[in-house]
């Protein structure tokens, strides 16, 4: 499938009058659509509800937009709940989901009573000297080791994760925890990350629905809320095929009528924490070309660099880039694009077939709305660049302003640098 940016040239060059590259903006119209679908696709079950993963993208607007369909928070640090509260997001809107969880955190998640999902057996007794006590409503991550394949090329490793319990670990949690006088119980697993294929959910609802009636079994505990966490993915690439939500909701629901209903478990209550597909495909990072570099290869420079978007450095992802303006151009030069980092792996794309790119070119960089801003660092002393949401009717709202310097030299304020440096 041929990627389109959701925004177009006159637009962006609209834009960049204002907000100077680089920036991230987001589609308001992509991510109501989106929420609609899902919202749609698990509507067969009751207690349904997403609780978007704050880290894909911690933005308010954002969030507040999807707060609109029901959506809750996933939260895994202090700042994280704190901008979920800030939107208005406390109690059973808020999932924390956190691992190596120091006290303050689950100090801080108890007063909001955010609903506390434990990634370790140890942390029982870790949240009961934290807090004073435990709350009535408590989760447990479950990790089942292993391969967990999904098909030829899709396949992760719990084995090697530093998440959850094992699956002894958890009967045990769940004893433990209801002698504790704990009434409410959940499960939560995340199994594979960016899995671009209808069939993850399902399999993953196999596992948890069936341990589910195991733990009912073995325990006598009766969970009521199963989190199918993350992990559904987005095509970064033209040919991948999206997923469709749709498809999802109905793999989930046929298993939840085989495993679950016939156990006397039919008003269990699913719950998801998508963060790259809720926002990832509605985000695109604008920058400008600066300099054409000709020397072994052929290098274009950008106005962006990896601390922008950190994916393709750390991890070789891949990101479709469009040149505005060269939608239909035929691709017949290849680039690596680069940002301006002191690194080499600082490179959005490598050999890639472009269309010819001048200096002053606008390169829309696809697929930026889930981990990529949020995954922003200061490197090099680079600043963190604003973001923008185009909205629903066309017009444009700067959602967070580009860091300066002084927003750097702010931590330095025993030494009031900034001030007397340069003021
Ligand atoms: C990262 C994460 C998510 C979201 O994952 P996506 O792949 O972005 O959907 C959900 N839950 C937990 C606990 C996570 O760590």
């Amino acid at each position: 499938m041929k990627k389109k940016p959701f925004v177009t040239k006159e637009k962006l060059e609209e834009i960049v009058r204002e907000v100077p590259t680089p920036f991230h903006i987001y589609d308001e119209a992509g991510i109501r659509r989106n929420c609609e679908a899902i919202k749609k696709a698990f509507a067969w079950n009751k207690g349904y509800k997403e609780y978007f993963a704050v880290k894909a993208c911690p933005n308010p607007f954002l969030i507040k937009i999807m707060k609109e369909y029901g959506c809750g928070c996933d939260c895994s640090s202090l700042t994280e709940l704190m901008l979920s509260q800030a939107v208005g997001c406390v109690g059973d809107d808020i999932m924390f989901s956190s691992n190596a969880t120091p006290a303050e955190e689950f100090q801080y998640a108890r007063k909001y009573n955010a609903i506390i999902n434990l990634d370790d057996f140890t942390h029982i007794a870790f949240l009961e000297k934290a807090t004073g006590d435990l709350p009535k409503k408590l989760s447990c991550r479950y990790n089942p080791g292993g391969v967990f394949k999904i098909s030829n090329d899709i396949m992760d490793n719990p084995g090697d994760s530093k998440y959850g319990m094992t699956k002894e670990q958890l009967f045990e949690a769940y004893k433990v925890l209801k002698e504790k006088g704990v009434k409410e119980f959940g499960i939560h697993a995340f199994l594979a990350s960016n899995t671009v294929t209808n069939e993850y959910y399902p399999l993953l609802a196999k596992v948890l629905f069936e341990t589910v009636v195991e733990i009912k079994e073995k325990t006598g505990v009766e969970i009521s809320f199963i989190n199918l966490s993350g992990g559904v993915g987005i095509p970064y690439r033209p040919d991948q095929e999206p997923n469709d939500i749709q498809e999802i909701g109905e793999g989930v629901r046929k298993v939840y009528e085989e495993v679950l209903v016939p156990a006397g478990l039919g008003e269990t209550a699913i719950y998801t924490e998508m963060g790259r597909f809720m926002t990832g495909p509605y985000g695109g990072l604008v920058t400008t070309a600066i300099h054409e570099k000709h020397i072994h290869k052929e290098y274009i420079g950008c106005d962006a660099c990896a601390v922008n978007l950190m994916r393709p450095a750390i991890y070789g992802a891949y990101h479709h880039i469009t040149v505005m303006g060269r939608e239909d151009a035929p691709c017949d030069h290849m680039y690596d694009v680069t940002g301006s980092l002191c690194e080499n792996c600082d490179k959005f794309a490598i050999d890639r077939m472009l269309p010819k790119i001048d200096i002053g070119d606008l390169l829309f960089i696809h697929d930026t709305g889930a981990h990529g801003f949020a995954m922003g660092y200061n490197y090099n002393g680079k600043l963190r660049s604003a973001e923008v949401l185009l909205k629903e009717d066309g017009s444009y709202r700067v959602i967070r302003r580009a860091e300066t310097p002084k927003d750097y030299f702010a931590t330095f304020d025993e030494y009031d640098m900034y001030d007397k440096l340069f003021v």
